[in-house]
């Protein structure tokens, strides 16, 4: 008989990024509560801590119409409508709270020589809005509340994975896992559980994210019973890394383009001048991903099929004091001096912006007690997310649901009683890659999954090609029943490998059937049969649920927005650029 650990808390939080961090701090303020962080990683290593250019807010230190007001017009049009109104215009209104409580708890901004935060372009944001430390915001960001939420007093358990949600009697009760160390079994029994775990990156051979973006929360919570919303949508970004082959998907920063930087073709020609002549290099993240494929398609890319990405002409100061990072990544990485030399550049799988739905105000998910922030949640960023918004995304919504979590514990029960059976069942489940010796190799499964959603649901999408890439999935779901491993439970990664590429491969059918049943082109979703953004499709967003064994697609009204805001949008520009005689004409 298998044994297991079993902890109690109020709440626990799975994941240590950013969102899960500041979710800890919140539900935590409160005395007489217990909470818990759950990290398959270490404190401090979450994928947000890769996090370069910045957090979007809008205090206008350097252009004084910025307001919150246009934070919203631009999230809602690069997020094409489909986004949630109200979670955009809390986001918006409460994101600078947000920056300037995380400099009380230790956080150093970059300062302009009067002493405010400064602030740096980023693409399709009307006014300069990210504050930054240098190119390195995401680290600055988890060392703060990393020690704010160790001051609060919480506990962190590093290195372990959760494999399951428990439910009883419709409400969440906890989580069941093990530790990667050793493999033995946790139980985490809970009144309340955030879900904070991040995206799914890794499904494309060429992604920009760590090695824990395999949607295990967003599977999680799935199973059992939460509802995922906008799963079509996954942002390209426009730059990572092409050449040496070994760095190729690694982040580019938009804060090359925000600084200055110029993209070129192999024929010098700026092309951007063609596809958005106003905003050029800073156009949203969906159109200047399309443009590069689209002259790569053209045979107009670089050696190593990219664009030319170029920052030299500011000078190797300017370039070495804005960003220290990139100019370090290139010369280690790819020995190329960037404040000389022009670098290639091209796509790379960024962003999940759909995920588990979440009610605007408290981030409760349709499960009871389950609550869920950060990049595993949705609504905030409809079609397209904007850079700098995640930054902000895990501040104002871990916030959101730390509160949410606390609050439902004033009505919600004890702790539930342990289902021995079920947990025997799940531990029966997890070991049984051991005893299939000749199974199939999980890091094999992974390969073919992230070659199926690379040629079949990528950048470029159309009917029939989407269609295939579904029949060869649920082929290789089937084959995925037979994975196995071989050694011992003590650090093997192939073990780990088996379960991440399990919600990887639930995910994936998600996000191939919403693709299939969004029959248009919108921000990130690009179908070359439907090319055209369409008014009818801006209404609905598609609601997936699972029974276990079927998932189902509806879809349902995106709600519209009340006349205060829908006024914002009158004038066809950014409120803050709007002139008395502009608005008059
Ligand atoms: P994450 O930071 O991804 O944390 C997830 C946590 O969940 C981790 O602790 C992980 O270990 C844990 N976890 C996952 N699965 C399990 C499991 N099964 N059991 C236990 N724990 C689990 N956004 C911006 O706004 N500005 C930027 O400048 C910016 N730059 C970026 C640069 C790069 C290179 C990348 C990749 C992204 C960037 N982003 C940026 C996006 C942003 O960093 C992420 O969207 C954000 O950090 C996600 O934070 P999160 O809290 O949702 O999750």
């Amino acid at each position: 008989q298998e044994q297991y650990e079993v902890h109690d808390y109020d709440i626990i939080v799975i994941g240590a990024g950013g969102s899960g961090l500041r979710a800890a701090v919140e539900a935590s303020q409160v005395p007489g509560i217990k909470v818990a962080v759950i990290t398959k990683s270490l404190l401090g290593k979450a994928h947000t801590v890769m996090a370069e250019g910045g957090v979007a807010a809008s205090f206008g230190n350097l252009d004084a119409p910025d307001g919150w007001e246009t934070h919203f017009y631009d999230t809602m049009r690069s997020g094409h409508f489909i986004n949630n109104y109200r979670m955009v215009e809390l986001f918006a209104k409460e994101a600078p709270d947000r920056v300037l409580e995380l400099e009380t708890w230790g956080a150093v901004f970059d300062r302009t020589k009067e002493g405010r935060i400064m602030q740096r372009p980023f693409g399709a944001h009307s006014f300069r809005r990210l504050c930054h430390i240098g190119d390195h915001t995401g680290l600055e960001l988890i060392r703060t509340m990393q020690y704010k939420a160790l001051h609060s007093g919480i506990d962190v358990f590093q290195e372990v994975t959760m494999t399951k949600l428990l439910v009883h009697n419709g409400r969440v009760a906890g989580a069941f896992g093990y530790f990667r160390e050793d493999g033995r079994f946790v139980l985490f029994r809970a009144r309340a559980v955030v879900m904070a775990t991040g995206g799914w990156g890794k499904i494309f051979k060429v992604t920009s994210n760590s090695w824990e973006s395999t949607g295990d929360g967003a599977a999680l919570a799935f199973r059992a019973g939460a509802n995922l919303m906008d799963m079509e949508m996954v942002q390209f970004h426009p730059t990572g890394m092409v050449w040496p082959p070994g760095v190729r998907g690694i982040l580019v920063t938009e804060g090359v383009r925000g600084e200055g930087g110029l993209l070129y073709n192999s024929e010098g020609e700026r092309f951007m001048q063609k596809y958005d002549p106003e905003r050029m290099e800073l156009s949203s993240r969906d159109v200047v991903a399309r443009s590069i494929f689209k002259e790569v398609q053209a045979g107009r890319g670089t050696p190593h099929g990219g664009a030319w990405l170029d920052i030299s002409h500011k000078g190797p100061e300017y370039v070495k004091a804005k960003l220290p990072g990139m100019y370090e990544q290139f010369l280690t990485l790819a020995d190329l001096d960037i404040t000389r030399e022009r670098f290639e550049v091209a796509p790379t799988c960024h962003y999940s912006m759909g995920g588990l739905r979440v009610d605007p105000e408290t981030c409760a998910t349709n499960l009871p007690g389950l609550f869920a922030a950060g990049e595993v949640a949705c609504g905030l960023h409809g079609a397209n997310r904007l850079g700098g918004n995640s930054l902000s995304d895990l501040l104002v919504f871990g916030r959101r649901a730390g509160l949410g979590a606390r609050q439902y514990l004033e009505g919600a029960s004890d702790f539930a009683p342990v289902d021995d059976a079920e947990l025997n069942a799940e531990m029966d489940r997890v070991l049984e890659p051991f005893r299939r010796e000749n199974g199939v190799n999980p890091y094999k499964i992974h390969e073919r999954l992230q070659e199926i959603m690379t040629n079949h649901a990528g950048i470029m999408r159309s009917g029939p090609v989407l269609q295939e890439g579904l029949d060869k999935l649920l082929a290789l779901k089937e084959e995925a029943q037979n994975m196995g491993i071989k050694g011992s439970r003590i650090y093997n990664p192939g073990w780990h490998a088996v379960f991440d590429v399990e919600n990887m491969l639930l995910l994936c059918e998600g996000i191939i059937r919403s693709a299939l049943e969004r029959k248009e082109s919108r921000g990130a979703h690009w179908r070359t049969d439907y090319p055209d953004e369409l008014e009818d499709w801006q209404k609905i967003n598609f609601v997936e649920s699972f029974d276990g064994e079927q998932i189902r697609i509806n879809t349902e009204p995106v709600e519209q927005m009340p006349e205060r805001l829908a006024k914002l949008f009158t004038y066809g520009k950014a409120p803050g650029l709007v002139t008395e005689r502009s608005a008059e004409a």
